[in-house]
């Protein structure tokens, strides 16, 4: 077979432009000839820097004698390819830049330049000498016999590290090692690989009727994509049947991703996947280093980490023998970037598995609506647990009107009571700061009016600078007015302030009892949110006082009361996916209620009692609000029902970022009609804070009833604003499937 040797090799390097660059090969090619996935160094601009081959061709835009040739080469073999596919499909799907996606999608120390290799670690454990009789010449060397009488306890070995940490020293080690007695070997950190023998290390718990139910429907389908959503309220048992799942893949000698939200992955959610298997678990999170990143990149690449668990970026992991992809809490909103990449993990997970052929698990308590309504179109399998395994039914939310009343730190008098009673009781208060939202609406603190636009059934989002209330689907602006026009009060205030001081007021009112703030301020070292829910584990009354964090993962089963100080921020931000996050998060934190022999209670304090949606979420839980909401988003064409962009330019003088957005919007208009696309464009409008570090943002929404036509409009839009020179001094990033329109 002859090894190809092309005249062109179309490279990703690391750029904000939306294509490769075509150099020359030099050098002797690796043995399988030159292929996608090999890295090299190439000269670019002034630098040089570490590319990717993406293209191995024989033509070029240029000519062939223009074409620089590359500086170096860097591997012999060339990266995964699923990691490759999956980079390539990021770049086109989210319509970004190849040598900026791959980058992004690199280990660092790949993307410096490091050599793909796992670095070892020490393993010394006894021959089959050493096991024998303890030899005579030990005698006079009594450190040497106790290091083989220790090492003889352990039958796998002992690293090194251990060994040396015993006082015991390298040259009787060697001594050892020359007479025969022990031996050494090197091995991956990350763990060695499978030995055979049993796979789990603790036996599984017999499941219920419907967790059975759902992992034999999973178990139908291990050769092919097969997409489920598990749909099972808080505690019902989706872990346990991702373990389950699990341990299927991996007795087939395949390998399981699994990935959880940015608060998802504790400790303990690591330690419970590591305690039911022998197997390598590795986990890739924002708190490796760049070395532990690059082994956990290694032993999941090679095969050798048959469960790999991680955060977002962890859908980039290569792995050799995909098995099954599982994403736990699939509604987070960690799991899409904000920021420059503007991926979606999930989507990117559904992606992956249709292209391996392999089973997508997509879990959550309360699924987004996008995965419901394919769940309901027959798309993925719906999978439901509806039962706790605890046997106790989830709390409901009971709402406390707050108009008229007075609060203390946020709190009404029969509130604080509730709090009250159950520390008295015993037990342990978790109060819930929703802290979403955060250019919220004005309302009225006397009568709980709202800013509401005349002509869209949208609020009206209050702006800082200058001040207006202004409406985000239309346009209209409006002076804030002084007082209130329904009841002539001057008390209006933006919603969801005023909760700063919860923790203090709570710490004078209940000076004998622990108040735990958990938020990221208070939980920024690596171990103190873990510490903190150690001791409250420990049962104890206490008060826990948090945001978000508080509201995933964490089983506190002493805790039977519930507060949730202010529900109504999120309720009425001018997004239109707020009330469908919002009511996720109240599902969520009411999960945590209850979980032990006692039932719980969630009090919900609103300004908007009355309000319909949080009425039917209070009386008849998330799914059925859920229903509901995907009606009005049908009603409205809204996402799941069209597909969305969203254009957004940013620039410190207002005028420049005006006048490129409206130019883009008339080219694109033209462009739409002359294609007689089906694609409309809304704008450009301000964004929801339009000045923001003194720079002046503007956005302009592609909608399209088919997603191939919005990544049609989307291209053109990116190809036109890359080829103008009045978009250089404005900064513009294309977001596909927006989750904010912030
Ligand atoms: P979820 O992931 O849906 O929140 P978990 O898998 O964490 O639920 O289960 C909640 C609790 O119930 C855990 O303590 C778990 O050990 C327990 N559990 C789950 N399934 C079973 C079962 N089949 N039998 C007994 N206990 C179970
Ligand atoms: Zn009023
Ligand atoms: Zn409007």
């Amino acid at each position: 077979m002859s090894v190809s040797s092309p005249a062109v090799l179309g490279i990703a390097v690391p750029s904000p432009l939306r294509r490769l660059f075509d150099y020359r090969p030099a050098g002797a090619p690796p043995e399988g000839g030159w292929q996608p996935g090999l890295r090299v160094r190439v000269p670019f601009g002034p630098r040089r820097v570490v590319g990717v081959v993406v293209e191995c061709r024989d033509d070029s835009d240029l000519p062939l004698a223009r074409l620089k040739p590359i500086e170096d080469r860097l591997d012999d073999a060339p990266l995964p390819a699923d990691w490759l596919w999956l980079c390539r499909f990021t770049a086109r799907y989210y319509q970004h830049a190849p040598g900026d996606t791959l980058h992004q999608a690199l280990p660092a120390l790949l993307r410096q330049g490091r050599a793909l290799e796992a670095r070892t670690r020490e393993r010394w454990r006894v021959t089959e000498a050493g096991a024998g009789e303890m030899p005579e010449s030990l005698g006079r060397a009594p450190r040497q016999a106790e290091l083989l009488t220790m090492l003889r306890q352990h039958p796998h070995g002992m690293l090194a590290q251990a060994i040396l940490a015993q006082s015991f020293t390298r040259p009787q080690l060697q001594a050892l090692e020359r007479k025969g007695l022990v031996a050494r070997r090197e091995e991956p950190r990350t763990g060695p690989a499978d030995a055979g023998g049993p796979l789990l290390a603790e036996p599984v718990l017999p499941l219920n009727r419907e967790q059975a139910t759902a992992l034999a429907a999973l178990h139908e389908g291990l050769d092919a994509y097969h997409p489920c959503l598990l749909h099972g309220v808080t505690g019902s048992g989706k872990t346990e049947v991702y373990l389950q799942l699990i341990e299927a893949v991996v007795g087939r000698g395949r390998q399981a991703l699994v990935l959880v939200p940015e608060i998802g992955l504790t400790p303990q959610t690591l330690a419970r996947f590591k305690r039911r298997f022998r197997v390598p678990v590795v986990a890739l999170h924002s708190g490796l280093t760049d070395h532990e990143r690059l082994d956990a990149w290694e032993a999941a690449a090679s095969g050798r980490a048959p469960i790999v668990i991680g955060t977002r970026s962890a859908i980039f992991t290569p792995l050799a023998a995909p098995g099954a992809i599982i994403v736990d809490e699939e509604h987070d909103g960690s799991f899409k970037q904000q920021e420059g990449l503007r991926y979606h993990a999930r989507d990117l997970a559904v992606a992956r598995a249709h292209h391996h052929g392999i089973p997508l698990v997509l879990g959550s308590a309360t699924p987004s609506l996008e995965t419901l309504h394919r769940a309901q179109s027959g798309d993925y399998r719906h999978l439901r647990l509806t039962q706790r395994a605890s046997r106790h039914a989830p709390a409901r939310l009971e709402l406390v009107d707050l108009r008229g009343r007075t609060r203390r730190g946020g709190l009404i008098p029969p509130v604080l009571e509730a709090v009250e009673e159950t520390l008295a009781a015993g037990h342990q208060v978790l109060v819930f700061i929703n802290r979403r939202g955060f250019a919220p609406t004005l309302s009225c603190h006397a009568c709980g009016w709202l800013a509401e636009c005349d002509h869209c059934d949208a609020r009206l989002t209050l702006h800082r600078q200058p001040p207006l209330l202004a409406c985000h689907h239309c346009d209209q602006r409006r002076a804030l007015p002084d007082a209130c026009p329904d009841c002539g009060s001057a008390d209006l205030r933006p919603l969801g302030s005023g909760t700063e001081r919860t923790e203090e007021t709570l710490a004078e009112r209940f000076p004998d009892v622990p108040v735990h703030r958990i938020d990221r301020d208070s939980t920024r070292r690596r171990d103190a949110l873990e510490q903190t829910l150690t001791e409250v584990r420990r049962g104890e009354p206490c008060l826990l006082v948090g945001t978000q964090m508080l509201a995933k993962g964490h089983h506190l089963p002493h805790v039977t009361l519930v507060v949730v100080v202010n529900a109504d921020a999120g309720l009425y931000a001018s997004d239109f996916r707020a009330l469908e996050h919002s009511a996720q998060l109240l599902e969520q934190v009411a999960g945590r209620a209850g979980r032990a022999a006692h039932p719980g209670r969630v009090l919900v304090q609103t300004m908007h009692a009355d309000d319909p949606h949080l009425r039917l979420l209070s009386a008849r839980g998330y799914d059925a609000l859920a229903e509901q909401l995907l009606e009005e988003r049908r009603v409205a064409a809204l996402p799941p029902f069209r597909f969305l962009a969203l254009l957004r330019l940013e620039g410190a003088q207002e005028a420049a970022v005006t006048e490129l957005g409206g130019r883009a919007a008339e080219a694109l208009r033209e462009h739409l009609k002359a294609r007689e696309l089906d694609v409309d464009c809304l704008g450009p409008v301000p964004a929801p804070m339009e000045r923001r570090q003194n720079r002046y943002h503007l956005q302009l929404m592609l909608g399209a009833g088919k997603r191939s036509r919005l990544h049609e409009a989307g291209a053109w839009l990116a190809a036109w604003l890359e080829a103008e020179p009045a978009a250089r001094r404005v900064r513009w990033s294309l977001d596909i499937d927006p989750q904010t329109l912030a």
